[in-house]
């Protein structure tokens, strides 16, 4: 085989490769990420649906190796009920700029602090709405609705996009299904292949910041300048 043959033949495995993935999975926004690890959440939600949320939370830790996601002592991800939403669960991602007072300053770890960079996000779920579809999809009850919704927006607090279409590879697929993919494959958390991995490649080449003020190395807050 010639080298020119040899390179053709490479070239061929990544193209046939890459649609693959692309089909099955949802992928994510390359902008804007976290720029700390662990993540924090904390909520207002109460009884089983405390329980509900802990789930999701875990399904993510256990699909991915990129980031941590933990319960206080920071509000990063808000969780709450508004049932005034049309929508089962909506999430919501500030960035630093133009949401916060430190937008578009350096931090003392020379981090800028601007639209790339996740500041909060809140995610709101319909209680009522979730019930209501759960009644007519007598398969689940409330709470493994809830636990899906609360999955399928923590991917979004993630960045990672929504996925169309119907699972064709229930081994190969996906939290981020829209409408009622999920049920197709009984998904209640996030899975390793799609999410874990869309969570991986989007954190690959990540620089988490030390959030700790107890540490020498903590990074100061965004008083270094503009950027
Ligand atoms: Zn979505």
């Amino acid at each position: 085989m010639s080298p020119a043959s040899r390179l053709f033949a490479a070239i061929s495995i990544v193209v046939a490769g890459a649609p693959l993935m692309s089909a099955q999975c949802s992928g994510y926004d390359s902008v804007p990420l976290w720029i700390w690890n662990p993540l924090f959440y904390q909520s207002s939600l109460s009884g089983t649906q405390i329980t509900d949320l802990a789930a999701s939370v875990s399904g993510w830790n256990n699909a991915q190796t990129a980031l941590t996601i933990s319960t206080n002592p920071y509000d990063d991800i808000d969780v709450s009920v508004d049932n005034s939403i049309t929508d089962l669960g909506d999430t919501y991602i500030y960035p630093m700029a133009p949401y916060t007072g430190c937008a578009n300053q350096y931090d003392g770890c020379g981090v800028c602090r601007n639209s790339n960079v996740i500041a909060y996000v809140d995610i709101k779920v319909s209680t009522t709405l979730i019930a209501t579809e759960a009644a007519a999809y007598t398969s689940w009850t409330a709470d493994q609705r809830l636990t899906s919704v609360l999955s399928h927006e923590l991917g979004h607090a993630l960045n990672l996009k929504d996925l169309g279409g119907s699972p064709t590879n229930c081994l190969q697929t996906s939290i981020m299904y829209l409408g009622n993919g999920a049920y197709t494959c009984n998904f209640i958390v996030a899975q390793s292949y799609c999410d874990g991995g869309d969570v991986n490649a989007a954190y690959s080449d990540a620089y988490f910041e030390d959030w700790d003020l107890d540490d020498p190395d903590f990074c100061g807050y965004c008083n270094q300048g503009a950027c």
